[in-house]
């Protein structure tokens, strides 16, 4: 597989992984509100509502998180920039992008910046 093949299938891998979460949030929200319109108001269905809310924000927010990776992998793929360090440049190798898609940095890179991170902590 050449390195143009592997971005080839990167892309659709990104575009499909970015649909799914969309359509995830989507019936979470419609869950949500599903849940809402039932509630008549006792006590007992409030509780089951706010439960429901807390679970759905703390999962839409997981995933607007990936799928905001998912986009900005897609924004480099369409500048060129796809699969070069973010620090050092270099490209990250296949078998890394396989595994991660929107890897931002080589290994060695991530591992600088998440030492740094807990550094600063
Ligand atoms: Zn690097």
């Amino acid at each position: 597989m050449t390195r143009n093949d592997l971005i080839r299938s990167l892309v659709n891998k990104l575009q499909r992984r970015a649909a799914e979460i969309q359509e995830m949030v989507r019936t979470e929200f419609a869950e949500l509100q599903h849940v809402s319109d039932h509630t008549v108001g006792d006590a007992g269905d409030r509780g089951i509502e706010s439960h429901a809310s807390e679970l759905t924000s703390r999962m839409a927010e997981s995933e607007s998180r990936e799928l905001a990776d998912i986009e900005e992998a897609l924004e480099r793929l369409r500048d060129g920039t796809f699969g070069d360090c973010e620090d050092c440049g270099k490209s990250i190798p296949m078998n890394r992008l396989q595994v991660v898609p929107h890897a931002r940095r080589c290994v060695r890179c991530q591992k600088a910046s998440e030492n740094s991170q807990l550094m600063a902590v």
